[in-house]
């Protein structure tokens, strides 16, 4: 089985479609969480994404758009596009994301998660120190998390501290089963590692690999949607550089 794992989406539909592209071997998406906030198209973005085989975890910034988790723990940005997104959202949409876990096993190997798996809504796994801590939290040999917006795969070999593994843009990269596994896909609709292309995995089951893709897309499309929708400019500029 060909899966597509995604994350951030941020209700940036420009860069969802665009990835989409890429999907047409693809026999499922696995979905990290954060599909709305920041951007300016949360109901679409969610419908795009049930036209897909899919499964989905819920990110915090879902939660705080159906008022599970307080506008209070968010920054500024995070604030005003959580207040600018709930009540644009459809009841349909509402149901949706009021239904979403926190943590899926799609597959016996396979955790799916927003934050860290020992905390799934807010911890942020970006030191070696905080994913070292993390392994032990999970029980199947790869843990696929999101929240940072920065593409990364960690191995952990029994005995040993865990490990950054170099990978290069649509490189396949062997996943022994002999270690386990931290691996962010990057975000979709808000990258932050210096690269504003939209950023996903495909994942195959069979052969345990991953392969990186970039895709560019129609930035300037989603950020003048986000001025008609007086969304805060910072988030606006930032898709631009990809921080
Ligand atoms: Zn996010």
């Amino acid at each position: 089985m060909l899966i597509a794992v995604i994350s951030d989406i941020h209700s940036n539909l420009a860069a969802f479609e665009a990835s989409a592209e890429e999907f047409e071997n693809v026999d499922q998406v696995w979905c990290l969480g954060d599909i709305v906030g920041y951007g300016p198209q949360p109901n679409e973005s969610l419908e795009f994404l049930k036209k897909f085989s899919y499964q989905s975890v819920a990110g915090n910034h879902d939660l705080g758009a159906v008022g599970k988790i307080s506008l209070r723990d968010f920054n500024l940005e995070g604030q005003r596009a959580l207040s600018w997104t709930t009540p644009r959202l459809k009841a349909s949409s509402l149901l949706f994301l009021e239904a979403l876990p926190l943590k899926l096993i799609p597959l016996p190997e396979v955790t799916l998660i927003h934050g860290s798996p020992r905390e799934p809504v807010w911890e942020y796994i970006h030191t070696l120190d905080i994913a070292e801590a993390n392994f032990s939290y999970f029980t199947t040999l790869v843990c696929f998390f999101g929240h940072t917006h920065f593409p990364v795969i960690l191995k952990k070999l029994p005995g040993k501290s865990c490990q950054i593994v170099q990978f290069r843009e649509d490189e396949e990269v062997f996943l022994m089963k002999e270690a386990k596994w931290l691996i962010n896909p990057g975000s979709i609709g808000q990258p932050r590692d210096g690269n504003p292309n939209a950023s996903f995995i495909l994942f195959d089951s069979e052969k345990f690999s991953v392969k990186y893709k970039r895709v560019p897309y129609d930035i300037k499309r989603t950020q003048e949607i986000m001025r008609q929708s007086r969304l805060p400019s910072l988030l606006i500029q930032r898709l631009s550089v990809g921080i």
